[in-house]
């Protein structure tokens, strides 16, 4: 397909986020290229839930549904590849792809999500979201009452047991090494019967992502069904931090309610500037950002 070098839009990222900003642009007429690597954090689950329509459906099948319904739009391009390097130029912007193509736009959309980081625990990866979740909305009621797990310390801990205890009573925080509970939270999660365990987690083992038991350091198994855990995560793209975006002090690019950066022309949605990680969210970011992306644009020319 041959790719036109200047846009209006260049949105790096096109999945949940992306894809929704390049069908405000897109219905709007806007010269849009969406640069796309094809890694969404959620490739690991075999069902996205909380999201109406599509409750239970293959992530992939969801993205896949969207990319086909934005490119009906004849304005979209969709090029697969990486950005790798970004710059501001008198007019706009140039970004410069892994295979070292330069395309250039008006405005800049970062949509590309973050890296979850996971520990350096055996079976954890194979467990990521199967039966190891971050997030109750979406994976919880597949495993309401059951024997659960979390993986968390200190004050985070606390908060995480005192939500999932809505989802099941059979609790057990892991600490994975002494306990930074304050002694009035282990005395409260005591009360609830949840325990805790502070002995190191050697590995989760598992059938085909599945959890079984978790093993201990000291040799000891506990059975679990699943596991919720809070893992770090970084941003996907270094070229909003390059381009001199400001970030909060969660490491989120920080944006406005419009979902402009702090660098004019910049705009940012999706995972990379919220906590609240989950579709719905992640979409309805992306349609601001495109709607206001085309308000600039036409501010910028009318
Ligand atoms: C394991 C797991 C399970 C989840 N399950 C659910 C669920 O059931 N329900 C729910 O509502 N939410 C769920 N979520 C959350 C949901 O997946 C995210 O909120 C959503 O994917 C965020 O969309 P996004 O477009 O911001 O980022 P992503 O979907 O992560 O997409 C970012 C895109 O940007 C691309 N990209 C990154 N950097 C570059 C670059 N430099 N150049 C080009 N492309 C780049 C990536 O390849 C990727 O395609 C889950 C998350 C995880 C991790």
């Amino acid at each position: 397909m041959e790719i036109k070098d200047q846009y209006d839009v260049i949105i790096i990222g096109g999945s949940y986020a992306g894809l929704s900003a390049a069908m405000a642009l897109g219905r709007a007429m806007r010269k849009t290229l969406i640069l796309d690597s094809g890694k969404p954090c959620n490739r690991f689950t075999p069902h996205a839930h909380n999201f109406i329509t599509h409750d239970g459906k293959v992530p992939a099948d969801i993205a896949a549904e969207a990319r086909e319904q934005v490119m009906k739009y004849p304005g979209i391009d969709l090029m697969e590849g990486i950005a790798v390097s970004g710059r501001q130029m008198e007019n706009g912007f140039e970004i410069v792809t892994g295979s070292g193509r330069s395309v250039y736009s008006k405005k800049l959309l970062f949509a590309t999500g973050v890296t979850d980081e996971l520990p350096a625990i055996k079976g954890f990866e194979a467990c990521w979201g199967k039966s190891v979740v971050h997030c109750p909305y979406c994976h919880g009621y597949e495993i309401r009452d059951q024997q659960l797990g979390i993986l968390a310390n200190g004050a985070m801990a606390f908060e995480f047991a005192r939500m999932i205890s809505n989802w099941s009573s059979r609790l057990i925080v892991f600490t994975n090494g002494a306990s930074t509970l304050s002694a009035e939270q282990a005395e409260k999660l005591l009360q609830k019967k949840i325990l805790i365990v502070e002995t190191q987690i050697a590995e989760l083992q598992h059938n085909n992502g599945y959890l079984d038991n978790v093993l201990l350091e000291d040799g000891h198994t506990i059975a679990l069904n699943a596991l919720f855990a809070k893992v770090p995560f970084s941003q996907s793209s270094n070229i909003p931090h390059d381009l001199g975006c400001r970030f909060t002090e969660h490491g989120h690019i920080e944006v406005d309610d419009l979902q402009r950066t702090t660098i004019a022309g910049v705009f940012a949605a999706g995972d990379n500037t919220t906590m609240f990680r989950t579709l719905s969210a992640a979409i309805a970011s992306g349609t601001k950002a495109g709607a206001m992306l085309n308000k600039e644009l036409t501010d910028d020319s009318f």
